[in-house]
């Protein structure tokens, strides 16, 4: 079966920035199952596994706006340290969900100065190209129930327990 929308793909991969650092790899865990088409992982993936099939060996550089798009300025907000629940425990580092108009978002401390706090709300592989070497292990059609929910069940995917 070939890599199309509604399959469920299971890979090994091994993601690296350009300077050659491994950033993710399965090798050490689990596949990745994901069901395609959905936008359940980055589109430049996508479009590099669409028509591929088990056993195949893909290699593929993504520019960051086919990964985690580009950094975007407009998501760097300064806050004042009141607005914190931790006050004056908050660190560089820290990590928060916060309420923006465009709905909760993951944010991280990247600054503090005073009583100001800065915080960036781009994903942390934002700006970055992104090389994935996968393996594919398995093309299946997914089940009506788990395109119903959206995710994979078994191994490598959800378990309802
Ligand atoms: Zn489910």
């Amino acid at each position: 079966m070939l890599v199309a929308r509604d399959t469920v793909v299971t890979i090994h991969y091994t993601l690296t920035n350009d300077a050659g650092e491994v950033l993710d790899s399965s090798a050490d865990g689990e596949p990745l199952a994901y069901i395609h088409g959905g936008g359940n992982i980055i589109v430049g993936l996508e479009e590099a596994l669409e028509g591929k099939t088990s056993g195949d060996h893909v290699v593929v550089a993504i520019p960051a706006e086919k990964a985690y798009g580009e950094h975007d300025d407009a998501l760097v907000q300064q806050v004042p340290r009141r607005a914190f629940q931790s006050g004056d425990d908050v660190k560089a580092g820290m990590r928060f969900t916060a309420q923006t108009e465009h709905g909760p978002r993951q944010v991280v401390v990247t600054r503090i100065a005073g009583d100001m706090v800065t915080v960036d709300g781009n994903h942390p592989l934002a700006g970055q190209a992104l090389n994935f070497d996968v393996q594919i292990a398995e093309v299946r059609a997914a089940s009506a129930e788990e395109l119903a929910h959206g995710h994979v069940h078994g191994a490598g995917g959800h378990d309802h327990g």
